[in-house]
Parts: structure tokens; sequence; C-alpha cells
């Protein structure tokens, strides 16, 4: 792909971005009712909505992405743990303690044995999905290393209970690559452009194959191309102004849905956080306030309002709660960036940033069963082939209720009948007591049915 071909133009941002002013009441609302039909808002919507500071319109635009949000989600909020498997790293990204000139790191590549290891411990936990994660340079045996690792994860047993969905956060494949990738059975494939502004891209990545801002741009496409239909996209807020990473983001999404018929499944927001041998990091040219990160969400939601919008343990527990309403509807739990993280509980130098909440996962579950909110595990989708295209032609009508909410049910039951502390389990039954009647008879029947099993002992039982 040559610059003009790329999935996003930064002259179109920037005259997006100079067009921007503070909106009126009227332009306000009448985007939010729009936002209410949920079929999404334009780029230009978003970037009216990211300049609103008057605090009655910005609580009418939380509003509104929480109304969004429950019709489209209910209760449900998923939960996952990245697995790091490999710190080793070629690559200069100035923010990441992983960097190649950072010597003081701890450097390890985790053998299959490891993995087993670190996997077991996951699944001693209750973990069910797994998201991947490894620096930008494999041992000898190069990116078979990755599949291997895939394959490991996904053959670990504890108790009869394995890992159910392995998603992979790695480097920028080739196509071929991606095919290997496909045919190792992983979920979504995720990457994040970290900054879509090109010159800031090759301020903060300075060395090896990331410093090829094109490259990593139009490896979604090449993911697709390859037949990944479940893709994750992201920025990295900190680097460059949120707005303009906002707006080329939705390009990004414009484009896939344009050239693919179907958009990325999943957005990741992480902010910037303090990483050992980074300073970058500790010092970021553009931080995100919690005001601007709150409306970020809420934008999110209303315009791409059937993707998924994910938000790990980097941020605050307090943060986390808030952002259940306006719009996060999967969270990492329990998680740590080191690999061997789990298994060995070492504190050693090896970690890639630090956490903002260190709960463990039981923990975090109680937390947002009490809250009112419904943790899943559910991997059903994925098994069960209802991915890219499919699954948003089940999921726009709303016929995709009938299966997230029962298997949402059954996978919490697991959960607490299996691995949660008893505090736990009498705050999970509330929540599953609570949710119940919510539901409409169609989920309410699949639900009661799905529950007897799970008692009964079945386990996995999904639909
Ligand atoms: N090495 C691969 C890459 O760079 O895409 C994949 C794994 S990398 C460990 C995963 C993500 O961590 C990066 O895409 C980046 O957004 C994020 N990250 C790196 N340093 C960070 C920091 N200091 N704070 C928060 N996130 C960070
Ligand atoms: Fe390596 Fe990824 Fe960290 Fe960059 S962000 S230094 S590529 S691990």
């Amino acid at each position: 792909m040559n610059r003009t071909e790329l999935p996003v133009n930064e002259t179109v941002v920037a005259a997006q971005m100079a067009a921007l002013c503070v909106p009126d009441a009227r332009r306000v609302d009448d985007i939010l009712s729009r936002a209410l039909e949920m079929k999404g808002l334009d780029p230009a919507d978003a970037g009216v909505l990211s300049m609103v500071t008057d605090e009655n319109q910005l609580s009418k635009m939380y509003a509104a992405a929480a109304k969004v949000k429950e019709q489209i989600y209910g209760k449900r909020l998923v939960l996952f743990a990245p697995l790091y498997i490999s710190n080793l790293c070629r690559n200069e990204c100035t923010y990441c303690a992983f960097r190649a000139s950072n010597k003081a790191l701890h450097r390890r590549a985790l053998s299959m044995e490891e993995i087993d290891r670190e996997t077991v411990s996951l699944l001693k936990e209750g973990h069910k999905r797994v998201l991947l994660v490894a620096g930008e340079s494999y041992p000898k045996e190069g990116f078979r290393y990755v599949l291997r690792a895939v394959e490991a994860v996904y053959a670990a047993r504890y108790n009869n209970a394995n890992i159910r969905r392995v998603n992979v956060n790695v480097a920028p494949l080739s196509v071929e690559e991606f095919r290997e990738l496909k045919a190792a059975q992983i979920g979504t494939y995720q990457l994040f452009q970290e900054t879509y502004h090109p010159a800031t891209y090759h301020t903060v990545h300075l060395k090896g194959a990331k410093s090829d801002y094109g490259y990593r741009l139009s490896a979604i496409d090449r993911a697709m191309e390859a037949g990944i239909d479940d893709v994750g996209i992201g920025v990295l807020f900190g680097l460059h102004d949120w707005r303009f990473e906002l707006l080329a983001m939705l390009q990004h999404v414009a484009h896939l849905e344009r050239r693919f018929g179907v958009g990325p499944h999943t957005i990741s927001i992480p902010r910037l956080e303090p990483a050992s041998g980074a300073p970058l990091s500790v010092n970021p040219p553009h931080p995100v306030s919690d005001t601007d990160f709150r409306k970020l969400i809420a934008i999110l939601r209303l315009t791409v309002p059937w993707t998924g919008i994910i938000l790990s343990t980097r941020e605050r527990a307090d943060m986390r709660r808030e952002s259940f309403s306006l719009g996060v509807s999967q969270i990492s739990a329990g998680s740590r960036t080191n690999p061997g993280g789990y298994s060995t509980k070492e504190e050693e130098n090896a970690s890639q940033f630090s956490l903002g909440d260190h709960r463990p996962l039981d923990e975090v579950i109680r937390d947002v069963a009490a809250m009112g909110y419904l943790p899943s595990f559910c991997t059903a989708c994925y098994r069960l082939g209802r991915t890219g295209a499919d699954f948003m032609d089940l999921a726009k009508p709303g016929a995709i209720r009938h299966h997230c909410d029962p298997n949402a049910v059954s996978t919490l039951k697991e959960y607490l009948v299996d691995y949660a502390s008893p505090q736990t389990r009498t705050v999970g039954e509330a929540c599953i007591a609570d949710q119940l009647p919510r539901m409409d008879e169609v989920a309410h029947k699949r639900t009661l049915a799905m529950l007897e099993r799970v008692q009964a002992g079945q386990r996995d039982v999904f639909c």
C-alpha cells in the first residue's frame, strides 16, 4: 500500500480538526437524539461531541451513552487476562519498557512448559479468555513461536478446565503469516496503531520494523485479507492530540467497513502509563485528562455502538467503574505484564508498564456484580462461527441478546461454583437472581435450562 491508499489520510483528519468548534446546545441535542437510534454517528458528529465542555451537555452525552450501552450490551461485561509470553523486542518505542535499548529489563521468552504453567495459573483463578501478548522479536524459530504458544495455551488443562478463546496482540504479520494465525484458531487479532499522526509516530518509534508507519497501518487489512474477520484496533492515548486520534481511528473503522463489509470487533483505549526505562511514558506529550477520557469512551459508544470497547488494568479501579456505564464492554482483571508473572508472582523488573488496578479476579468480579453488572466469560460466538459480518447480522437486529445473556449467566455460574470466594459467590448469585427477571421470554427460558445443566455439573454450556 502506498501512502495515498492507506486506511487513514492525515490531510482529511487535519481538515476535520480545523473545522472543530464548541457547539451550541441545539446541535448537541440533535446529535444525541440521532445517536439514540443506535445506527452510529458520522466522524463529523464525533468531532462536534469531542468539543463539548458544558457540564449539562456532558451529562446528557453520558446518559445517552449509558442508554445505548444498556440497549446493546445489557448489563454484561466480558472479562479476560493478558498473557505475556515474551518481552524480547528489537524495536525502540520510546514509551515502552520492552524497548531494545532498555538494558535494565530482565528479558525472557517463556518456554512451552512455562506457558503451560502460566495458563494453568490463570485457569486456577477461573479465567477462560486470554489475550496473548509478545514483544516484537521471537526466539530462534521466529513467528512459529507464537503459533506454538497459542497451541500451548489451548492445550493447558486444570481440573478439566481450559482456555476457550485466545486473542492475540503481536507485531504486524504478512498475509501468509496471518493465514497461519487464523489456522491456529485465534479469536481476535488485535493491534494498536499507537498514534495515527505520522510525524508523532516517527518521533516515538525510533528503530526496528515498527518504525514503518504504513506497514503497521495496513496490518489490519492484511489480517482481514487472510480471512481473520475478528480484529481489534486501538490507540495509545497520550502520544498525540486525542481528538486527532479519535477522528483518525473512525476513518480506519470506515475504511474497514467499506473494504471488508465489517469494522473492527473491538477498540482498545489504553492511556500511556509509567514504564521503567521509558522516560516518555512518565511525561506523555499529550496527556488525556480523566474528563476527556470519559468523553472519549462515551463518544465511541455513540459513534460505533456495535463495537466492543476494551479497558485494561492500566486504569485505576474508580475509572474502570465509571467506564462501564459510559460504554466499556470488556475489561481485563488480575493482570500481570511480565512474562511468567502469574506462576512465579515475582515482582521482577520485567513488566511492560505499571498497573492502575491490582485487584485479583475474584475481587473484580465481586465489585462488578455488586454494581449490578453481569461478569461474563462467554466465548460462544467465536466457537460457533458467529464472527465478522455474521456476528453483526445477528447483533444489529438485537437477536444476539438471546445468546449473550444466557451465556453470560451460565459462565458466571460456572465461575461462582468452581472458583469464587464465599463472599463473591453470594454477591454473584444475587446478581444472577437480579438479571433473570429482566430477560425476555426466550432468553429467560434458555438461561434457566442452562443454569440447571451447570448446577448438575456440566461445564462449558453455551448457546
Ligand atoms: N509488541 C507488539 C506491539 O508493539 O504491537 C505487541 C505487544 S505491545 C507489548 C502491546 C501494547 O502495549 C502496545 O501496542 C502499546 O500500545 C502498549 N504499551 C506500550 N507501552 C505502554 C505504556 N507505557 N503504557 C501503556 N501501554 C503501553
Ligand atoms: Fe516492543 Fe511492542 Fe514495546 Fe514497542 S510497544 S518496544 S514493539 S513490545
